[in-house]
């Protein structure tokens, strides 16, 4: 396979702290020998395990850039054993044009893995992360939000995967964050997902929903922070004990956790985020709006559990997700 045209301007070897970018060569009509200059922070000292630490997979999440920016600014090579890579913005034109996927080529980076080095920006991204970062890591903790079209309670999430010495191992990284929710995530669609070429590549691979509404709040921005700052004591990166929250174990047993719309319009929630709910409640009522006097149509849980995300916007339309039910366990 081609090399990757990405160079970094730091070099992943040398000790201290560094930071710079990812560059990316990309030709149009504003910069005609252009590239787009992703910044990557590469902090070392000696030897030990890599933490490959990502945010902006999609670009209208903001927990993961704003707790790896300000980790990236605040991080000495003192504190830590090891090597921590800091990527704040994967999808950096995504991020920068505040969208869920790129506005130079559409691509979504959570579906194009493993990437090409001669597909559109967002594939060259992905293979540069897939050949030259991810082989790097021990642990890689990528950290997600509900973007503009969702939103969750606050969770970190680690999947279930053939090897159950590895999914153990995600696990333990996952309760090491210690956000107010961890869940066993069943994924809608997971191919392409940069989850599953870690996983694939025998990483413990750590994932949140940390939020959503395409902004983020003073609480959901701490539980970033204290999940980064804990998966790193959990590497034995930086030193001591991860500080252990309360945290509420969820799984999601098959798709009966998940609800879809099959109408378009005003959708009118009937239970908030965290709220317990029995099979067969109703959980949305979707009201057609193109003329009054028509009943609204309920959407149900299909399963008992904690309603743990939602569709954002107040309108709807056939296709979206309306809903998640996880099922607590123990
Ligand atoms: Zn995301």
């Amino acid at each position: 396979m081609r090399d990757s045209p990405i160079s970094a301007t730091v070099d992943f070897e040398a000790e201290g702290v560094q930071h710079g970018f990812l560059k990316l060569p990309h030709s149009h009509d504003l910069s005609a020998w252009g590239s787009i200059m992703i910044p990557v922070t590469v902090v070392k000292r000696g030897e030990g395990p890599t933490a490959l630490l990502t945010g902006g997979n999609h670009g209208d999440e903001y927990e993961g850039p704003i707790a790896l920016f300000d980790l990236a600014q605040r991080l000495t090579a003192e504190e830590v054993s090891g090597r921590v890579i800091i990527l704040p913005a994967m999808n950096y034109p995504a991020f920068k044009a505040a969208k869920r996927t790129s506005p130079i080529d559409g691509g979504n980076m959570n579906r194009v893995f493993p990437g090409r080095p001669d597909g559109g920006v967002t594939e060259k991204i992905a293979d540069y992360i897939q050949r030259n970062l991810l082989p790097l890591a021990d642990i890689v903790l990528d950290i997600h939000s509900g973007g503009k079209t969702l939103e969750f309670v606050p969770f970190a999430a680690a999947h279930v995967l053939p090897d159950k010495d590895q999914q153990a191992r995600c696990v333990a990284a996952m309760e090491a964050f210690g956000a107010p929710y961890s869940v066993m995530l069943l994924e809608i669609d997971n191919v392409g997902m940069y989850d599953t070429a870690a996983e694939e590549m025998g990483k413990v691979f750590v994932s949140t929903e940390l939020g959503g509404g395409g902004s983020a709040t003073a609480t959901t921005v701490a539980i970033g922070k204290h999940g980064v700052a804990n998966v790193l004591k959990h590497a034995g990166i930086l030193s001591g004990q991860p500080e252990r929250h309360a945290s509420v174990k969820l799984e999601m047993p098959d798709s009966r956790c998940f609800v879809s719309s099959e109408t378009s319009g005003l959708i009118e929630y009937c239970v908030d985020l965290g709220a317990s709910v029995e099979a067969g409640q109703v959980i949305a009522r979707v009201h057609a709006v193109e003329r009054s006097g028509s009943p609204p149509l309920d959407y149900r849980a299909q399963i008992s559990g904690l309603f743990i995300g939602r569709h954002f916007p107040g309108l709807i339309t056939p296709g979206d997700f309306l809903g998640a039910v996880a099922v607590p366990v123990e």
